[in-house]
């Protein structure tokens, strides 16, 4: 079933469906991770990155655009709300984050516009009133 719907009544429940979701990813896998404020990207990503063996906090980066953490295998999270966009930007500026090794999550994907290549998945996140949301999860291969 492409694509994937699920409610959720809160943050746990919401890094349970990302769990689930993380199972089947694989290195050299990107995920899009797209919402508003506070629709729980970085929540999504907390959960996945969790079952993906990373033992560290997962938090939003602040002063970089991106953490990465050495799980069973690497996680990249990426955050580019920061970011006016990829033009002025050094061209090289995400290699050190969507490496082959490694499965990457990127929040405000819509920043890079077409500069992000190699997509497997798209995660939507929407606020569903209260402690609700809607999650929308798309394989692109
Ligand atoms: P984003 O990265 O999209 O800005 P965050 O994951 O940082 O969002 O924040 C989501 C906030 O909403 C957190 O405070 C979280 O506890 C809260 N929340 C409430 N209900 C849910 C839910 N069902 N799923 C995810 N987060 C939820
Ligand atoms: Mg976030």
């Amino acid at each position: 079933m492409n694509p994937e719907r699920h409610i959720t009544e809160g943050p746990e429940e919401t890094e349970r469906v990302a769990a689930r979701f993380a199972a089947e990813l694989r290195p050299g896998d990107v995920v899009l991770v797209s919402g508003e404020l506070g629709s729980g990207k970085t929540t999504f990503v907390r959960g996945a990155a969790r079952a993906l063996g990373v033992r560290e906090p997962v938090t939003s980066p602040t002063f970089t655009i991106g953490h990465r953490y050495e799980g069973e295998t690497p996680v990249s999270h990426l955050d580019l709300y920061r970011l006016g966009g990829l033009g002025g930007e050094d061209p090289g500026l995400l290699d050190d984050y969507l490496t082959p090794d490694a499965i990457a999550f990127v929040e405000w994907p819509e920043i890079a516009g077409s500069g992000l290549e190699g997509v497997t998945s798209k995660v939507r996140l929407a606020h569903g009133g209260g402690d609700r949301r809607e999650i929308e999860v798309e394989r692109c291969r």
